[in-house]
């Protein structure tokens, strides 16, 4: 399969409405740290939008400059910070990366609080949340 890499500009790219974008190499606001189990039941049944590359420089909790990957799912994007610290192996012929730390995940967006707003018909049922004002709507109807 060919894959075809296009350059893109943050200006670009639509970020969520919870999520704010800031510098090239600042973490986006709000983030919370998530267990890596956590990062598999969010983001398990997505495919994210865009994946933005940064290198984080100015974060209290690293403490020095990481490499990071965020995914945008819409209304909230994921965070991996991987370890500066690891090694390729060759075993047997094959590569294998070895990080010496564990790799780190971060839920970035609003915490939502989601309270139906709206009702169109029977089946139309529109929700907004009350910490950053992001809306959708489902249809019930199947
Ligand atoms: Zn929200």
């Amino acid at each position: 399969m060919a894959e075809k890499f296009v350059a893109i500009y943050d200006k670009e790219i639509v970020w969520p409405a919870s999520v704010t974008p800031n510098g090239y190499n600042d973490f986006p606001e709000p983030f919370r740290e998530i267990s890596v189990d956590e990062y598999i039941h969010v983001t398990g049944s997505q495919i994210g939008y865009f994946r933005v590359f940064r290198q984080i420089l100015d974060l209290d909790i690293f403490k020095c400059v990481k490499n990071c990957d965020i995914t945008i799912y819409g209304s909230f994007a994921i965070a991996i910070v991987y370890p500066n610290d690891w090694k390729c192996n060759n075993i047997k012929g094959e590569y294998h990366i070895k990080y010496k730390d564990k790799l780190r995940y971060f839920y970035i967006g609003c915490k939502h609080h989601y309270k139906e707003v709206a009702t169109s018909g029977n089946c139309m049922h529109r929700y907004k949340c009350f910490n950053c004002g992001h809306e959708y709507t489902v249809d019930s109807s199947g």
